[in-house]
């Protein structure tokens, strides 16, 4: 995969050579060096995938559940097999430190992949209508184009193919350019595992080829992950067409710390609540919302726990922060710390690229104090190393604090009492609370609030087209 030229795009079940001369250079944000090229789909390219998953469909939909489970738990067994591949895979193309990507790529996918095999298992296609006077259906949905971006691909990917194929649709994957490598590696899998020719086709590219995924025809339904104005626009252009879509988008979450919080915990749990993928996940708590009483104790322990955290190289294991993902990113980054300091903020960590690293997209972990709510900073989603932190006086105060964004997809509580944090977390407009910390199940469902979100993580019955048949009473069919 890495050190190639890619010229096909992977479609019903084989490398098809693309239609579109386009090409796109992937490039390791670590080294600043070429790792690959592959294909910017055209129209076309995005047409034949489609085609292929219209063909695959009638077929597909038609397995019975045990068919779909026992399929996508092979696919989690050849991705657990893979998966150390996969981690340096990713990490190779977006930067993303090899402990972090080793989980998020790696183990993270195939428990999702497990946990999806399980749904189809006891999905049923068709159960007795109420009153026992008919039938309820659930019929797949159709062809479903998925567009994911590149921060955490095969946990993302996972999270959208598994109760796709659980419904029983077929899709065209379109990933994210700079992440194309693992995902086209997926359809090779999927093949080698069984799935029939053209359930899963993979066709890469950036902005264009999405759009092209939107307008096809042949796409029933979009499932999108990425930025809240993407989304924005893809949703607008569902509506016109009358095309479902699910949709989870940007954050900009709180990590409420509360006056009883055990500040060794919060220190052990910061970097993967506030700033997990050097800021690069969408649900990053970066504002963290601390009390006013122990502000001066809680920033003390924020600015060592960061500034002690290695930063470097992503294949190096210990490290907790790499580079950004892209030359882009790096320079959105600098250009919201600048507008935080020509807005009043003051930098209490970091601020700017490190010493020692002129090669690769780094950025130091930043912390700004000092944050109006009405900054920039506190406001949008940055995605890179950077936590504002922000006073509060009792919780009433930092729920009203937390709540003040116009996001709404994590958050955290930090609290010796887990009843109190609960009660904070139910208050919160948000889809996904931890608290002290504690990582969500994959079988745990949650969805954007606010503009980060729409429909997401509504699962199989996202993928599912109802249809309901109703029969004269006491008419008896066999099977039902
Ligand atoms: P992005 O929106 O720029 O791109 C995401 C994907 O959409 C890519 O594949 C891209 O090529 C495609 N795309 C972009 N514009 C498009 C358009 N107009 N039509 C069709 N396709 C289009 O996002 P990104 O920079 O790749 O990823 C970072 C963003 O993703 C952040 O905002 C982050 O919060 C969000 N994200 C959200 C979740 C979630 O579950 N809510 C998870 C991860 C990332």
């Amino acid at each position: 995969m890495i050190g190639r030229k890619h010229d096909c795009v992977y479609v019903n079940g084989a490398w098809q050579t693309a239609h579109s001369t386009d090409r796109i250079d992937l490039i390791d944000p670590a080294t600043e060096s070429w790792v690959a090229s592959v294909v910017d789909g055209d129209a076309e390219d995005v047409a034949m995938a489609a085609a292929a998953a219209r063909d695959a469909l009638p077929g597909w939909a038609e397995t019975s559940s045990t068919e779909r489970a026992n399929l996508i738990a092979a696919l989690a067994d050849a991705y657990d097999q893979r998966r150390e591949e996969f981690a340096s895979l990713v990490t190779a193309q977006n930067g993303a430190v090899i402990s972090r990507s080793r989980r998020t790529n790696g183990t993270r996918p195939v428990a999702l992949y497990r946990h999806y095999a399980e749904v189809a298992r006891t999905f049923r296609a068709e159960a007795p209508g109420p009153n026992a006077q008919g039938i309820v259906r659930r019929e797949p949905i159709g062809v479903v184009g998925i567009i994911i971006p590149w921060n955490a691909p095969q946990s993302l990917l996972a999270h959208k193919l598994g109760p796709a194929l659980a419904a029983g649709c077929t899709v065209v994957v379109k990933p994210s350019p700079e992440t194309s490598l693992d995902s086209l590696l997926i359809g090779e899998i999927a093949t080698s595992v069984g799935f029939p020719a053209g359930v899963i086709n993979v066709v890469t590219g950036g902005r264009t080829t999405g759009s092209a995924l939107v307008e096809e025809h042949g796409i029933d339904m979009i499932s999108f992950t990425g930025s809240t104005s993407a989304g924005r626009a893809i949703a607008a252009r569902c509506g016109e067409l009358l095309k479902p879509v699910v949709a989870e988008l940007g954050g900009k979450s709180a990590a409420i710390v509360l006056d009883d919080a055990d500040l060794s915990l919060f220190a052990e749990k910061l970097i993967a609540t506030c700033l997990p993928n050097t800021g690069q996940v969408c649900y990053s708590c970066t504002r963290v919302i601390v009390p006013r009483s122990r502000f001066d104790e809680v920033l003390e322990v924020v600015t060592t726990t960061l500034g002690d955290a290695v930063l470097g190289s992503p294949q190096d294991p210990a490290a907790s922060f790499g580079p950004l993902a892209s030359a882009t990113q790096r320079e959105r980054v600098e250009e919201y710390i600048d507008s935080a300091r020509a807005e009043g903020a003051r930098v209490v960590l970091g601020g700017g690229r490190p010493a020692g690293l002129s090669t690769g997209y780094y950025v130091e972990p930043t912390v700004l104090i000092d944050v109006d709510r009405t900054m920039r900073v506190f406001r949008e989603e940055i995605f890179g190393p950077v936590l504002v932190v922000v006073p509060h006086d009792g919780d009433e105060d930092a729920i009203r604090i937390a709540n003040d964004s116009s996001y709404g997809l994590g958050g955290a509580v930090f609290s010796e009492d887990i009843e109190r944090a609960t009660d904070v977390a139910r208050r919160m407009q948000t889809g996904g609370i931890s608290i002290n910390g504690q990582e969500r199940s994959e079988a745990a469902p949650s969805s954007g609030y606010k503009d980060s979100g729409l429909g997401g993580d509504a699962g199989v019955d996202a993928h599912v087209q109802f249809k309901s048949i109703a029969w004269p009473p006491r008419t008896l069919i066999q099977g039902v």
